[in-house]
């Protein structure tokens, strides 16, 4: 493991280097996006002027290397989250396509009327929705499991509406308004005794804690390349073997059949039975390239850094008058905020004009955020190439800010 190195980390990011409003930029929402390091840029750049070919088609020799690297691409994801086999990886467009297909598949085949998905508060909309509209299509009904003040679970609740007619349990593994990282070890063993199984949103987990599906023994895990470095577009669907094989195919089309005729057709296997199309096979190299790049770096000692910059930010911005942060967590990489009395908007509109980027609104979170009676907040998400530095500015603007207003 190579130690690790903020300066020689931010020199591997090219958008850090950029100006925003004409100030150097602060960039303080990771946890929307990541930027992205040269290693996956250059991985993308390469592929498309060195490797470019369709896979698992046609008899050429780049079209062989291009899915050999697919595959390999593949394993990279499966050994990332300590999956048993690489068929259990499913590429997608990220986590939200990854819901939809569990919805759209498992879901759809497997709930009747009276069932119920056990769905937690603290979701995004891409962890609701799916549900929703599957539970529309089969007579199932979506239950919630409600938050407590402190922005965690009432996991009381929890094991009161868990019951024989659960059939699915929904929920982040770490959410993406305060942090909260659900207790899910518990959540997945007391969804099994019911028989229901567990979807695990790891879209903010990934790129904070070694993720092992195995030993969380979940049955779905999903997450987006997008927010652990790799570009928008490619991410992931674990899914136990067993249950991958049942599931009927979700998008039709090419490569997720074995044979067509008008007559009927017959399906591949697991993992080509969901992927429909041609793939972003960029996608998959660069994702690959961005987790071989993390899991080179120490990264206890990342988050450590990361835990250390978000204390202080904490420090900084504590005396700001009717400031209050929202169900503070423990040891997380962002925190969520609110000043009484002004709008979350104008604070970041005088932010951004200070060169601080952050996310300000209802993150896609509505049922959290009427929760807390708050129509928004403001998002300070950080990441393992953020300085002291970037804090003290993020620190200054935002006292500027509360003092304009
Ligand atoms: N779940 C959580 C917890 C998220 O933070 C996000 C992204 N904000 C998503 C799901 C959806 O991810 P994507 O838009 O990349 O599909």
């Amino acid at each position: 493991t190579v130690q690790f190195d903020i300066n020689q980390i931010r020199q591997q990011f090219p958008a850090l280097a950029l100006e925003c409003n004409g100030q150097p930029l602060v960039y303080l929402d990771s946890a929307a996006t990541t930027q992205k390091p040269t290693i996956v840029i250059e991985t993308i750049r390469q592929y498309y002027s060195g490797h470019n070919a369709n896979v698992h088609r046609g008899s050429h020799a780049l079209t062989a290397a291009a899915t050999t690297q697919f595959e390999q691409a593949r394993e990279t994801v499966q050994r990332f989250i300590n999956a048993r086999q690489n068929k259990e990886i499913i590429w997608t467009r990220g986590a939200t396509e990854a819901l939809n297909l569990i919805a759209q598949t498992y879901a759809r085949q497997n709930l009747k009327p009276g069932d119920e998905i056990l769905v937690s508060e603290l979701e995004h909309h891409a962890n609701i929705v799916p549900w929703q509209i599957v539970a529309e299509q089969t007579g199932a009904k979506v239950v919630k499991i409600p938050m407590k003040p402190d922005c965690t679970l009432d996991m009381d609740a929890f094991h009161q509406r868990l019951g024989d007619q659960t059939k699915i349990v929904a929920v982040a593994h770490v959410t993406n308004v305060t942090s909260t990282r659900n207790p899910i070890e518990e959540i997945i063993a007391a969804a099994h005794q019911y028989g229901a199984i567990a979807v695990i949103d790891g879209a903010q987990a990934v790129a904070h804690e070694t993720v092992d599906v195995q030993a969380l023994d979940a049955d779905f895990y999903v997450f987006s390349g997008h927010k652990i470095f790799a570009p928008a577009g490619i991410g992931v669907l674990y899914g136990k073997f067993e249950l991958l094989d049942a599931m009927p195919p979700w998008h039709g089309g090419g490569k997720m059949v074995e044979k067509v005729s008008f007559e009927g057709t017959t399906f591949s296997a697991v993992p080509g039975k969901f992927e429909a199309g041609t793939p972003n096979v960029a996608g998959s190299l660069a994702l690959a390239a961005a987790i071989d790049w993390l899991t080179s770096l120490d990264r206890q000692t990342a988050e450590d850094h990361i835990h250390h910059l978000r204390q202080k930010a904490l420090e900084g911005i504590k005396d700001i008058e009717d400031l209050r942060i929202i169900g503070l967590q423990p040891d997380a990489s962002l925190f969520s905020f609110v000043v009484d009395g002004v709008h979350h908007q104008d604070i970041a509109t005088l932010l951004d004009q200070q060169g601080i980027a952050l996310r300000a609104g209802h993150h896609c979170a509505h049922p959290m955020l009427d929760a807390l009676g708050l129509s928004g907040t403001l998002r300070v998400s950080l990441a393992l190439y953020n300085t002291e530095q970037d804090v003290e500015r993020f620190v200054a603007a935002l006292h500027k800010a509360c003092s304009l207003l």
